[in-house]
């Protein structure tokens, strides 16, 4: 946190703007968050780097809640695997309130594991052993998110056991509908534990942020879970992260969210940041009122929107032509007819799966005849992924088996170990470490297809 920059100045000016709002109420059911400060309203936001911001009242705490559901989801997740996860709790936007006493008619199943049927069954499934009981795994697990040791405020916990009586009739509701075996007065109990479980906005924004980043914390760099699960949860987060207003959530801001009754909320840009509030006045639907309206304008002004602007990467293919037009073009003619017959195709950034579809297209368009030579320039690619490499090999076999040479600029050895390109290609690929010698030595190849 620096005292002035950019990030901060636009936290801070989204706190001037929205601590003012008075509307909403502090939630009563759990007798004890009547006790939190109205005025209370933080703010923070923890980049991909592990830079954080914050805002307002950051540093106060306050129990997670509801925010506490994707996180054990995603524990129940890595311990089980999807498939087993989901032939208890469903991934369907229910379309009503968090307590809603609804189960799936034939499965018996919670719609998901943002809704408190859903979440309850999420933390019965989370496995306990004499040595490491359920909820003593779970308090790591959200450490472990939070990248410091986070402790239950034992009074919200009191306060929330002693009047929590629907959810203990859900957990008696899931048991007489339902085939899990759960045992209803400790899965509930699990589950208020996990709730009060106290935390500042500045922890949310790292946890957020550490679903957001594939599952690394970027403070602690500790991977917590898989990048498949942090996107499983982000992607439920999306649909059933805000209840009864997630479409609209969606709709209007487009981050996969959760907010909770305590007054926190966080918002992830999937490999762009986490984004926390804490404000403890809700509206109808059981989120921060101010958290919910910072959350919103933010979005607008920073075009966070998910579907606004999916990433769109900066031009990947930096030259595509033939070799005779380069600056290195022999002066004589009949060098020169050699040099139009050698493609160049020159690649820079990240090569994901949208960068290696230009690649290959552009590949396949140069050259002004199908019997030409190709050199790929991979010298500015500063990496690629599985599934960008899978294509460039299969790109390269094709053009081999089209009867055209290639020859690849790569003294940073983008395109993986010889062997699998051996494999995948079909061929010794050769590679070199200028584009010049790449080029002359496809046009002697041309010359002399001997
Ligand atoms: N502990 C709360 C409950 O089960 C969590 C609900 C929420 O934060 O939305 O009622």
């Amino acid at each position: 946190m620096t005292a002035s920059d950019a990030v901060t100045d636009a936290l801070r000016e989204l706190h001037a703007r929205f601590a003012g709002m008075r509307g909403g109420e502090r939630a009563d059911y759990i007798p004890e968050l009547t006790r939190a400060d109205p005025d209370d309203f933080g703010l923070a936001l923890v980049s991909m780097d592990g830079h954080c911001y914050s805002a307002g009242e950051a540093d106060v705490p306050f129990t997670m809640q509801s925010v506490s559901k994707p996180f054990v989801y995603a524990l129940a997740l890595s311990s089980l695997g999807l498939d087993e996860v989901g032939r208890w709790v469903g991934a369907e936007p229910s379309g009503e309130a968090f307590n809603a006493i609804s189960l799936e008619p034939r499965t018996g199943r919670p719609a998901n594991a943002m809704v408190n049927a859903g979440a309850i069954v999420t933390t019965a499934l989370v496995p306990g052993t004499p040595d490491l009981p359920a909820f003593d795994r779970i308090l790591i697990c959200l450490s472990r998110f939070a990248g410091r040791r986070l402790d239950v405020d034992e009074e919200v916990y009191v306060s929330e056991a002693a009047t929590g009586d629907r959810n203990r009739a859900l957990a008696y509701l899931i048991r007489s509908t339902g085939t899990l075996d759960v045992d209803p007065v400790a899965a509930v109990d699990t589950y208020f534990r996990q709730c009060s479980v106290r935390v500042t906005a500045v922890d949310l924004a790292v946890m957020a942020a550490t679903l957001a980043h594939g599952g690394v914390n970027p403070i602690t760099s500790e991977s917590v879970v898989s990048p498949a699960v942090a996107a499983q949860v982000l992607a439920v987060m999306a649909t059933c992260g805000m209840y009864n207003a997630s479409g609209d959530w969606l709709l209007r801001v487009g981050l996969p969210a959760k907010s909770g009754v305590s007054g926190g909320l966080i918002a992830a840009g999937p490999a762009r940041f986490g984004l926390a509030t804490y404000s403890p006045l809700l509206d109808p639907a059981g989120t921060s009122v101010r958290g919910h309206a910072a959350l919103g304008a933010l979005s607008e002004r920073l075009g966070l929107h998910l579907m606004r602007n999916p990433a769109l990467p900066g031009s990947t293919v930096t030259l595509a032509t033939t070799a005779d037009v380069l600056p290195s073009a022999p002066a004589s003619r009949q060098e020169r007819a050699l040099h139009e017959r050698v493609g160049i195709v020159a690649a820079q950034g990240a090569l994901d799966f949208t960068a290696a579809e230009r690649v290959l297209y552009a590949m396949d368009e140069s050259g002004p005849e199908q019997t030409g030579s190709v050199v790929l320039d991979l010298r500015e690619v500063t990496g690629a992924d599985s599934v960008a490499l899978t294509l460039l090999h299969a790109g390269l076999a094709r053009l081999a088996e089209d009867g055209r040479r290639a020859a690849v600029v790569d003294p940073g050895n983008r395109l993986g170990p010889p062997d699998l390109v051996r494999e995948r290609t079909g061929q010794d690929l050769p590679r070199y470490s200028t584009r010049e010698e790449a080029v002359e030595r496809c046009a002697q190849a041309l010359a002399d297809p001997g």
